[in-house]
């Protein structure tokens, strides 16, 4: 497969690049590592989302090009779609009728594509671009180099997930061979917060509850507490994160309270415990680690159906050798 997606670079020239609303480190940095590779080859590319590049990611090479938009609204030989489910996850209506190039490392993505691309092998898409990169015969900037990494780091949790293999390293360290600075690209990415995230975070975490068990926890962040933090909805990324480190944790919620009785869920665990099972009962989905979806709802009901899943989830997981983590 990736041999056609290198013949359809080679034969054609106006390309765009987009992934799913609300980008992360893996959908951003594999798509201007994308744009880079298509510029470098003299192709005319461009990255577009439907949502604005979080504060995170602003200092990866490209961010500030990036083109923020409601639909397509210029011509283009193909669109490629990175890390998305399914064709609307980019949230672009009109993406249906372009020339579709599906490229994801999640082996429950829709084979939506024109030409779908799909290695759940990798740990993330960025894997996949900088085989591209080179099975095409690119020259690895120092761009490049660390939009992958970049890629790779967030993906894996800096490397902490059970995606994490060898090859990851070995293309981390060819990656930094070509420029990219690990210490400055995670300086940007987790200790660049603004000052309201970190209040956000204390705010959210004085919420945290657990069930009798002790196995699964939750939060919840309220319309007023991003109000009095100051904080916005992408200040509330990564949050998740802190209930999973409790050692007896295995599967976390986070509710965010969005306008209109609507709430945004996502789901974490540990070991075998299958998230996205859940989120699907749901509407929504993700990977077995880490999964979510949006729904409009009762709190208290919402909450109570939600934990009760959890808890089936937990009960139905195999046994665990040790405290595999793997969300993403
Ligand atoms: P997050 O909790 O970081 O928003 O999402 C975690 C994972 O769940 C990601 O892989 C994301 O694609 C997936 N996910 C989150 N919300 C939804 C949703 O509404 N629908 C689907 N299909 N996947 C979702
Ligand atoms: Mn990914």
């Amino acid at each position: 497969m990736l041999g056609q997606v290198i013949e359809l670079i080679e034969k054609h020239e106006r390309f765009a690049i987009t992934s799913h609303i609300r980008p992360d480190g893996d959908s951003l940095g594999s798509s201007l590592a994308l744009c880079w590779i298509l510029r470098g080859l003299k192709k005319d590319a461009e990255v577009i989302m439907c949502d604005h590049v979080p504060h995170a990611y602003r200092k990866l090479p490209g961010a500030e090009d990036v083109r923020v938009v409601k639909d397509i609204d210029r011509s283009y030989d193909a669109v490629f779609v990175i890390e998305c489910s399914d064709v609307d996850r980019p949230g672009l209506p009109s993406l249906k009728d372009q020339f579709v190039v599906n490229i994801d490392h999640h082996s429950t993505t829709a084979l939506f594509g024109d030409l779908n691309w799909i290695d759940s092998t990798a740990a993330a898409v960025g894997e996949m671009i900088y085989n591209l990169a080179k099975a095409i015969g690119s020259k690895i900037s120092s761009e490049i180099a660390s939009c992958v990494y970049a890629a790779l780091l967030t993906d894996t949790g800096s490397f902490h997930f059970s995606n994490t293999t060898e090859r990851t390293f070995k293309i981390a360290s060819e990656l930094v061979r070509h420029g990219a600075q690990p210490a400055k690209l995670s300086q940007a990415i987790f200790y660049n917060y603004p000052y309201a995230k970190v209040r956000l975070v204390g705010a959210v975490l004085s919420t945290l509850q657990r069930d009798e068990t002790g196995r699964i926890a939750w939060i919840k962040m309220s319309k007023d507490a991003m109000s009095q933090t100051g904080a916005t909805e992408d200040d509330s990324d990564g949050i998740i994160n802190y209930p999973l480190t409790v050692g007896d944790v295995e599967a976390v919620a986070f509710f965010r309270e969005l306008p209109n009785d609507t709430y945004r869920i996502s789901l974490r665990s540990k070991n075998r415990v299958n998230v996205a099972r859940v989120a699907e009962q749901f509407g929504g989905g993700g990977h077995a680690n880490a999964a979510g979806f949006t729904i409009k709802a009762n709190f208290e009901t919402l909450s109570s159906e939600v934990i009760e899943k959890l808890k089936d989830a937990v009960a139905q997981a195999p046994a665990a050798n040790g405290r595999e983590i793997k969300p993403r």
